[in-house]
Formats: C-alpha cells, structure tokens, sequence
C-alpha cells in the first residue's frame, strides 16, 4: 500500500524531498504543509554556494549527486533555477596544505573533478591574493552557485506536477502522536483541523526544534545568526569563480557584474537568536573583522560594503545535518543544515526518500543511519577525515 506522507515545511528541503517522493511514485499520496509560501524560509536568503569540498566520503558524495543535479536542474525540473557554474576556488595556508592535498584526494576518488593549482592561476581571476599567505588552491570547475528561492520553487513546481499537494499559509501547530507517544500519526494544523499520514517529514528548519520537543524528541539544534555584506567591487566580477580563503575563514561569491556576497566561515562565535525574531544586519565587530580579512587578502581600499543582511543557520553540534528516523515510529527528522542544505538539498530529498520507499540510502557512501539524530547520542559525531587548523568541519 503507498503511504500517505506529510511533510512539515515548505522550505528548500521540504521541496527537495516532496520531489524525489513524486519521482518514486508516491506524488499522490505527498502533501506538503508550509506555513507562509513555499521558499519565505531560509532558503531564499541562501548565498547558494555549491561544491564538493568536503573531508569526509559521505558528504563529497552527497554534493556531488547534488551537483549533477543542478547541472541538469533545466531537464530535471523544466525550469532554469539559476545555477551558475562559474568554478570554486579553495584556498589554504602552508599549514594546511597536507590536509587540502588529502581532500582533493578523497574528492577525487569519488568522481569530483577538482584539482590542486597554483596561486597565480586563481590570481588571474582575483589579483592581490598572491602575497595573502595562500600557499595552494583546490578548483572544482563545475562548482559555482545557485538560486535558494528558484530551487525551492522549481522543486515544488515539479513535485506539485507530478502529483504533491503543496498546501501554503497551512501552519502545523502540533505532532499527532499516539497515547504512549511511541508513534506519529498526522499532525494537528493552527486551524484546528487533524490530518492523518503514514510517516511525518520535519522539515521546518529552526522551527523544527519546538515541534519536536512537545512530543518528546529533543534535537540539539541552536539558532545562529548569520550575517553576510554585499561589497561594491571597482571591476567586473561577475565571470570569476567563488573564492574561498580558509586562512582567514571568509568567502566571496559574485552577486551581480560589479558586486560580490561576502561571507564568514569562522565557527567559533556563536550568536543564539530566535528565528523570528533577530537583527537583520551585520553588526560593527562583524564589519570591522570583515574589513581587515578583506585588506588582507586583496590589498586594496577602494571596496565598499553597499549593504549588509543577516539570516540563520540551523546548528548542531558537530555542524552537520539530522536525517533520518528516530525513536517515534513513522517519523522522520530532516534539519539542522548548519549552513550547508543549498548544496546539498538534491541528495538530502533523495536520501528522504530513498528512507521512506525503500528504507535504507541507495547512495553506497551513505550508510542509512549516517545522519542519525542518534548519533549524538552514541558519541559519533561526524569528522571530516582531514580537518582544516581552527576549523570545526
Ligand atoms: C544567509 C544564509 C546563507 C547561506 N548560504 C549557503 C550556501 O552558500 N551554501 C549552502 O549550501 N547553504 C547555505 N545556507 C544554508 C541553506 O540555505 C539552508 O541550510 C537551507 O536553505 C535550509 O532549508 P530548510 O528547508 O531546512 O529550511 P527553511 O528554508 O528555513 O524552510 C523551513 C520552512 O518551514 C516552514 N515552517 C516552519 N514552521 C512551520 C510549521 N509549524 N508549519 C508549517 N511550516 C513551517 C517555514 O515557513 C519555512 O518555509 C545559507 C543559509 C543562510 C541563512
């Protein structure tokens, strides 16, 4: 018999796995519940960076299907979702270099075409960095960045084609779950109105921490605040590929012909919000450091912050997502992306899926309770193979 799934969240990976669903079969059987409207999350704030730079075999594994992805999104998913893949630029210190060669290895190995070049070569794109400490790269030229709100509604889009009932403004106040709270059984809308379902997706990104918690599944997930800067930058950039600077944990991606989003990669701060409720700007501690990086990586003073925007991040404690079944039968937890679901979102619907029709991954790098909420539990966090010096990941 096709189960009858209810997926909490209309955000990109509600979408992601209403789609994959409805490519299974079990589009008419697949409803999706958000809130507000599909993509108002955090999805659509998203800088969409997409790569396969990762230190461990499962999450290489699980960018790259996602990549292939949003390489073929026009065919997939009938629409252009806006990825552009202009190329992603690593960089590393000397210190880190035997951990960026292992990397690129790992990368390698699983297929991502990815390479170790010189600095000169990504100076032809981005002058300055010669003198900024960067002692070698990793390019992945298919890597690049994509378009949070077109994927979400390019995945609703399609889903909702092939069957997905996507229900907007239809808030979940609450889990149905049975008398000795072992087992969901629908969900309970703000209207008052019960639905009925086989399993449950939670998919709400932050929120799903207090939908959770009532029924007695604690998910150790914060609320960080994330700044980002958009910078004017006095030449066109909008060709030159996404530069990542590990030395000093910051990132730009091109945003328009002259101006790029700038971003921190550093892990050691900490800023718990409310999701509803948080500064919506970059605050002077983060500007001011941001001015200094950028000095240091570029030299040059004539870039200009033209705008400045903060969202949130979804954090566990090792910083890598919660996929998969928990101790409530019939429910499946998908959240705490900790600012890494764009690039990720395409494996993480199938992965979804693959748990609800089959029961197990069909991705050999991913064993089924990988993610597991569990694991945290069992004190086996994930670790990237080969960490970078002062980095979590
Ligand atoms: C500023 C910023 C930059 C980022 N940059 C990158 C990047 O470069 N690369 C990358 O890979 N990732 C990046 N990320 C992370 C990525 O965007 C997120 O991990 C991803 O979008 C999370 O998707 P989601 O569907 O889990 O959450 P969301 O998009 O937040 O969706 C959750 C949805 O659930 C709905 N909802 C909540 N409660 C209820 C309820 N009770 N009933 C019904 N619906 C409910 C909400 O309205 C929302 O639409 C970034 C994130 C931010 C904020």
């Amino acid at each position: 018999m096709t189960p009858r799934v209810l997926i909490v969240g209309g955000g990109i990976m509600g979408a992601s796995t209403a789609f994959f669903l409805a490519e299974a079969g079990l589009g008419d059987s697949t409803v999706v519940l958000e809130r507000g409207t599909v993509g108002n999350g955090f999805s659509s704030m998203s800088t969409g960076i997409v790569r396969c730079h990762y230190g461990h075999p499962a999450l290489v594994s699980m960018a790259l299907r996602s990549r292939r992805f949003f390489e073929q999104s026009c065919d997939l998913l009938g629409a252009d979702i806006g990825f552009r893949p202009i190329g992603y630029a690593f960089g590393a210190g000397a210190v880190d270099e035997d951990a960026l060669r292992r990397n690129v290895e790992l990368q390698q190995s699983l297929g991502a075409e990815v390479d170790i070049v010189p600095v000169e070569e990504i100076a032809a794109f981005w002058p300055g960095i010669e003198s900024s400490g960067i002692s070698l790269f990793a390019f992945e030229a298919g890597g690049g960045y994509g378009d949070g709100y077109l994927t979400t509604q390019g995945m609703a889009a399609a889903a909702r084609s092939r069957g997905v009932d996507i229900r907007q403004r239809q808030a979940v106040r609450r889990l149905v779950v049975s008398s000795d709270g072992g087992e969901v059984q629908g969900v309970q809308l703000a209207s008052g109105e019960t639905l009925w379902a086989d399993i449950v997706v939670v998919a709400a990104g932050p929120w799903s921490v207090s939908l959770c918690d009532e029924i007695g599944v604690e998910v150790p997930i914060s609320c960080h605040r994330e700044p980002k800067l958009v910078l004017h930058w006095p030449a066109a950039v909008d060709s030159r590929p996404v530069l990542a600077d590990r030395l000093r944990a910051q990132y730009f991606r091109p945003d328009s012909r002259d101006t790029v989003i700038y971003g921190s990669t550093q892990t050691d701060h900490v800023d718990l919000v409310d999701p509803d409720r948080f500064d919506s700007f970059a605050d002077d501690d983060f500007v001011d450091n941001a001015i200094t990086a950028i000095d240091q990586l570029v030299h040059r003073d004539d870039i200009e912050i033209v705008r400045s925007y903060a969202g949130c991040y979804d954090i566990t404690p090792d910083l890598y997502p919660i996929i998969g079944r928990c101790d409530v039968e019939r429910l499946i937890l998908c959240m705490g992306f900790s600012g890494h679901g764009f690039k990720l979102s395409p494996a993480v619907g199938r992965l979804v899926a693959d748990l609800i029709v089959n029961g197990e991954s069909s991705d050999p790098h991913v064993p089924t309770d990988f993610f597991a909420l569990r694991r945290f539990g069992e004190g086996r966090s994930i670790r990237s193979l080969n960490p970078y010096s002062g980095s979590r990941y």
